[in-house]
């Protein structure tokens, strides 16, 4: 391997290291498709150090204060404020995502995601139950106070499309509530994962509270899973993988938390307000914006569109015409707005979907093709650029608008009634999130309670307090993260009964 080639490093037990083996893995640049960087191939020796260091680490980490805890992972989160443009810009190549969205969302929520839990751990309460019943001997009087104590080494388990947002948001309760982690977070994008090795040593952690380990899902990930020394497992990734981590957890016993795939509908019904204008917040501003944002690799994006049949033509020609105006480019140039799908592999998986959509009598009304090289710079001629793509004319129960893309394709579906848009938006089998805009109060009530998601927004998307419960029913995962969720998962909790009228 050429000397300069840039490498992305484990970190075990304080500090920066290759995997065991010696062996690496390509990184590729989404944008150019071209290998940038390696990173460590980490196995079954690795994730062994890692549990151990974690395992090792854990009873000081568990018996310090909360207070410290939470110092620590403020640290943490200003050193990752302070070096924001080196992070954001690494995210960006790593993903292809434009860098405006790794400056405005990716970094700094990864901070707060830190800040957040620092702040949770401090002013968390405890519950207690007061006992007053008949008894043999006379009344019994009783008072429980439940204790929650760290269940050990957290393995926490992180996706591609929002690299250190999604790893932050799963160490930050893990370790403010005195467990001890092993991260695994995807092979496909370990920058900003590998380069915050070296902030976890200067925020002043402990050696081994924070371990990260890179490698691949079947290999490095499994051998997390499987672990028998790590009790909990916290997942963000695909059905599929979801349901594997669910059967190996389930043989020991383990807690998993499953963050999965969606098919999320956004609902827009006839007295929705439709202003055409520049308001990035307006009802169509935002339908585009939760169809292409990260070019549709948000778990929560809105691909399917269902819109009243009476508006249909009118948000049809508008979702289109800012398809068409999305500007598409290098991800690393402060313009862009749309950039490379993360990986050629994903690419690949779009424009499957894409022809199977044609198979089923789709209409592409925009896009379905790769980019033209000629519409981009000629550095990103080889990189893996998909149109931002609206289809109609499809079956809801077909395929194409059954299984989740996770790219630029938005799908539009027209409905005739509150009950026909209720059948279809709960008519896939994943139920993450739904969007509904109205101006109808009571329906807004109505349909809300109704759709099967485990967020539902209305008249707004993407909004995310960070004390809310995070997650999906069916197909989209078990579990809930966020606020008091999140520190419930990654705690055991112990009664304690105490008589208070023993004498
Ligand atoms: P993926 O399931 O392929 O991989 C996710 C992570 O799991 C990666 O780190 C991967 O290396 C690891 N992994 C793969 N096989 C494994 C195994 N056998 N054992 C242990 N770990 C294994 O998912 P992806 O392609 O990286 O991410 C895209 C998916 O994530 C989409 O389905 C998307 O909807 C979902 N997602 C969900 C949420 C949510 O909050 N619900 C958020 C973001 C992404």
């Amino acid at each position: 391997m050429d000397a300069s080639t840039q490498r992305f490093l484990n970190f075990i037990d304080g500090e920066p290291c290759e995997a065991t083996s010696r062996d690496w893995l390509d990184v590729y640049e989404p944008a150019t498709g071209r290998v940038y960087a390696k990173v460590a191939h980490s196995d079954q020796d690795d994730i062994d150090r890692a549990v151990n260091a974690a395992a090792g680490a854990f009873p000081s980490w568990a018996a310090t204060p909360a207070s410290e805890r939470a110092r620590l992972l403020n640290n943490l989160a200003n050193l990752i404020d302070a070096n924001m443009e080196t992070f954001a810009s690494a995210e960006s190549r790593d993903c292809g995502k434009p860098i405006v969205l790794s400056r405005m969302i990716d970094i700094p929520r990864s901070a707060s995601n830190l800040r957040f839990f620092a702040g949770a751990i401090l002013h968390d309460s405890g519950a207690w139950h007061e006992t007053d019943q008949p008894a043999v001997g006379g009344p019994l009087h009783a008072l429980n106070y439940t204790l929650r104590t760290p269940r050990g080494v957290a393995g926490l388990i992180s996706p591609w499309n929002l690299p250190l947002y999604l790893l932050t948001w799963k160490i930050a309760p893990a370790i403010a509530t005195g467990n001890t982690c092993v991260c695994k977070p995807s092979e496909v994008t370990p920058a900003t994962s590998s380069m915050l090795g070296s902030l976890i040593k200067e925020a002043g952690f402990p050696r081994g509270v924070i371990n990260i380990v890179q490698g691949t899902g079947p290999v490095a990930g499994a051998a997390l899973v499987q672990h028998p020394r790590v009790p909990t497992i916290s997942f963000t990734g695909s059905t599929a993988v979801g349901k594997w981590i669910a059967k190996a957890a389930g043989e020991s016993l383990k807690r998993v938390s499953l963050e999965l795939g969606g098919k999320n509908a956004f609902i827009i019904f006839a007295d929705a307000d439709l202003d055409n204008g520049p308001n990035p917040d307006s009802t169509l501003n935002t339908a585009a914006r939760a169809a292409f944002t990260n070019q549709g690799q948000i778990c929560l994006c809105g691909s399917r569109l269902l819109v009243h049949t009476s508006i249909y033509p009118v948000v049809r020609d508008a979702i289109v015409a800012r398809a068409r105006a999305l500007a598409i480019g290098d991800p690393m140039d402060s313009t862009t707005r749309f950039g490379a799908l993360t990986s050629k592999a994903h690419l690949e998986r779009v424009e499957d979907k894409i022809a199977q959509a044609r198979m089923l009598g789709a209409t592409i009304l925009c896009g379905g093709s790769r980019v033209s090289p000629d519409k981009l710079p000629s550095r990103c001629n080889d990189g893996f650029f998909f149109e931002p793509t609206v289809i109609e004319g499809l079956d809801p129960a077909c395929s194409v608008e059954q299984e989740e893309i996770f790219g630029p394709v938005v799908s539009l579906q027209p409905f005739d009634t509150e009950r026909d848009a209720i059948r279809i938006a709960n008519g896939t089998p994943y139920g993450l999130a739904a969007t509904v805009y109205t101006k109808d109060l009571a329906r807004a009530h109505r349909v809300a309670a109704h759709l099967d998601a485990g967020v539902v927004w209305v008249n707004c998307w993407l909004v995310r307090d960070l004390r809310t419960p995070f997650g999906g029913m069916k197909q989209s995962g078990v579990g809930r993260e966020g606020g008091v969720d999140a520190l419930r998962f990654f705690t055991e909790s112990k009664n304690v009964c105490i008589r208070v009228d023993y004498a």
